[in-house]
């Protein structure tokens, strides 16, 4: 088995997403003068876990916090860290909505009634937290709109709001000098209110930008990281698929076996079939 924490480039250290409670990869990015950490981890449990590791080696702890999006597994993990955090205002205001919420079991329910979050979140949020459950919103202290730059020291990590089906207020981090650029789950289909899709225009322009940073490394955060070259591979047969699905639209059956054509295969592996479905249902 993999190693929970890894070295991935001279100044990046990050700690391996977890299925089991859906806890994403963390990341310290570590500068001259700053660490920042990207997204706060879905408990402060976990957070303590990268704090704990981040001790050990010696690393500097982190200074300030970057979110990817406002979606719990990537944030209710802020109060443990108290840091200052920089968001997009879209996060921001999710965070401020999601403060004034029920989040004890009866609560839940209710909020996976009204869209907000999913019945696999709410699985996922017991098991990570039982049954005893204080979670502790914090508001972000630095907002903004596009884009923003983070002096680290040496290190520039730009954080660029590029939105998408996944969570409208969704951005990726990019970190120059080592060429590194995290994604959160900004690729994802639409988790909440509703069944899961995408929108094949917004798929591919979200693929063609990150394709553009040409980046040495991309990390997707409840991935396994990916070279350049692992990443265009991984992502073919997707974009394909948006491409098949953008003309062909709700033809299901075309949609399937131009896809079956291009694979060369009998039958479409598992993910690709319910991708099938994310798309179209995107289409409406
Ligand atoms: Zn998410």
């Amino acid at each position: 088995m993999k190693h929970k924490f890894q070295l991935l480039s001279p100044h990046i250290l990050i700690m391996h997403a977890e299925h089991e409670t859906d806890r994403p990869i963390l990341a310290a990015i570590l500068g001259e003068r700053r660490t920042l950490l990207l997204d706060a981890g879905n408990s402060p449990a976990h957070a303590e876990l990268f704090r704990k590791e981040l001790s050990e080696y010696g690393y500097r702890q982190p200074d300030m916090i970057a979110l990817t999006h406002w979606h719990w597994d990537h944030t209710f993990g802020l109060s443990a860290w108290d840091l200052p955090t920089v968001a997009h205002e879209g996060t921001a205001e999710a965070l401020t909505r999601l403060s004034g919420l029920d989040w004890s079991d009866e609560g839940l329910e209710g909020l996976a009634v009204q869209g907000i979050i999913s019945d696999e979140s709410i699985l996922h949020i017991r098991k990570e937290y039982g049954s005893h459950r204080t979670i502790r919103f914090m508001k972000p202290d630095i907002v903004f709109a596009d884009k923003i730059t983070i002096d680290l020291g040496g290190i520039t990590c730009e954080l660029n709001h590029v939105g998408g089906d996944h969570s409208a207020d969704s951005c990726v981090l990019y970190v120059k000098e080592d060429n590194v650029l995290f994604l959160g789950d900004a690729l994802g289909p639409s988790v909440y209110g509703g069944p899961r899709q995408y929108s094949s225009t917004g798929f591919l322009k979200l693929l063609n930008l990150a394709y553009k940073y040409d980046a040495q490394w991309y990390v997707e955060s409840h991935g396994v990281p990916m070279s350049g070259t692992e990443f265009r591979a991984d992502l073919a047969s997707w974009e394909r698929l948006a491409r098949v699905v953008d003309v062909f639209g709700q033809d299901r059956e075309r949609v399937v076996l131009e896809m079956k054509t291009y694979l060369k295969l009998e039958e479409l592996p598992k993910d690709l079939q319910q991708g099938v479905e994310y798309f179209i249902a995107g289409t409406k």
